[in-house]
């Protein structure tokens, strides 16, 4: 007959084969939706089966989360970064998945755990064939851990290591200590589409990061001032839709040539309304690109009185020349809270790089700060705004990540 001893090693071994690793994925406020649960998941698991492409693994969907399986073991640092980065998945754990059978997750959990410290047991139930309480389920493994472990400690209110045990509705439990946070908001492209005025600056990335985490597709728009800005500031656009491909997969960006529009209205209108004016075309072109992709509204990184541009006065005067709603996401920020997020996703770097966009190429010493529709009406009497327009669009390229494709 085996020894207590002989015994353990033999539950540890089998348990041990029995067991492997596995990425536990929680979905966030998916729960809200009701009727279109099942939809908003199907695109967060499209979202995530693209996110992990290349990668050698299983995916199963379960209720209210799904599970990473039978992957490369060497790859868990950078599934786990990918996974962290799609919108839509609140937490992630690593956890330990056996069959549930109380004896072999006592076993399990004392060999997974630190053997010092304070810790406690959460039982999480979902199986209905378990009778047994969660809490005393959580005591009974509590106290097998105590008893191969004399360096531990149970304290429920302040611990050093919280042992997780999620017993789930397939016959399956997992275990885990940690929970990693994610992105959260809902999953990419669940929200509509939206075209965003995609400058080089800090702001206008972060918007687009904001707006996609509430699930809007999003394709970008850039207004480039040939030759008064340089390759290096197209280069600085093209690197921030690369820079946010983990949160904002395959985002096409329209390159629109705006340098006979600000050239139009230096030469025939007052300077201090140049960027006003300018304002007032590029919102005109972006529509016309917006309605052509079936995009809803389109999204600026503005902020309230941040510069003339967004006075209230200027907001109303740029908004008339269009239908479509547009989202500022970034309305009621300060600028140390954009810099922040910047730094988060991490575009700030290449924003701050020093080459100037089409607007400071034309930048007036004193932009007027509260332009009305009139006025603004009034001088563009002096430009041809169809012939304007129409030779921006038909100049215009398209950027593609997976492809370049210009027409
Ligand atoms: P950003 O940091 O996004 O450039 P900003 O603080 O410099 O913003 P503005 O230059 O006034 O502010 O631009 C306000 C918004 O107008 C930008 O957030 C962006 O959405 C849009 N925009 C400005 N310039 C361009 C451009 N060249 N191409 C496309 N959109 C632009
Ligand atoms: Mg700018």
């Amino acid at each position: 007959m085996a020894t207590e001893k002989g015994q353990r090693e033999i539950d540890d071994q089998k348990v041990a084969l029995e067991s492997y690793d596995v990425i536990v994925i929680r979905y966030g406020e998916l729960f809200l939706k009701g009727a279109n649960k099942s939809w908003f998941e199907s695109v967060l698991a499209k979202n995530i089966k693209f996110a992990l492409k290349g990668h050698k693994y299983d995916f199963q969907r379960a209720r209210s989360r799904a599970y990473i399986e039978n992957f490369e073991n060497d790859d868990i640092d950078l599934i786990i970064n990918k996974l962290n980065k799609v919108f839509g998945i609140h937490s992630l754990s690593i956890a330990k998945k056996i069959k549930t059978d109380i004896a072999n997750i006592k076993v399990l959990a004392s060999q997974i755990s630190p053997k010092n410290g304070t810790f406690r047991v959460t039982v999480n139930r979902v199986d209905n064939n378990i009778k047994t309480r969660s809490m005393d389920i959580a005591a009974d493994i509590g106290g097998y851990m105590l008893s191969r472990a004399v360096g531990l400690k149970v304290n429920l209110f302040n611990h050093d290591f919280e042992l997780n045990v999620d017993i789930r509705e397939n016959g399956y439990s997992y275990i885990f200590y940690d929970k990693i946070n994610c992105a959260g908001g809902l999953p990419y492209s669940s929200g509509g589409k939206g075209m965003l005025l995609l400058s080089g600056g800090i702001d206008s990335p972060v918007a687009a990061y904001m707006m996609a985490k509430r699930g809007v597709k999003i394709t970008a728009v850039h207004f480039y001032s040939f030759p008064y800005t340089g390759e290096l500031a197209l280069q600085k656009v093209k690197d921030l839709i690369n820079k946010l491909n983990p949160y904002i997969p395959r985002m096409d960006l329209y390159i629109v040539p705006f340098s006979h529009v600000q050239e139009s209205i230096d030469k025939n209108c007052p300077v201090e309304y140049a960027i006003t004016l300018a304002r007032r075309f590029m919102m005109r072109i972006a529509q016309i690109i917006a309605k052509k992709r079936g995009c809803g509204c389109l999204i600026t990184g503005e902020s309230l009185g941040q510069v003339a541009s967004q006075t209230m006065e200027s907001i109303n005067v740029t908004n008339n020349v269009i239908d479509l709603p547009v989202l500022r996401p970034l309305i009621g920020l300060d600028k140390s809270e954009i810099v922040s997020i910047a730094q988060k996703i991490d575009t700030y770097e290449i924003s701050i790089r020093p080459f100037a966009d089409c607007c400071t190429a034309f930048l007036p010493d004193k932009p007027v700060i509260h332009p009305t529709i009139d006025k603004a009406i009034e001088y563009e009497t002096k430009l041809n705004i169809d012939e304007l327009t129409d030779k921006a669009i038909s100049e215009m390229e398209i950027y593609s990540i997976y492809k370049t494709i210009f027409n």
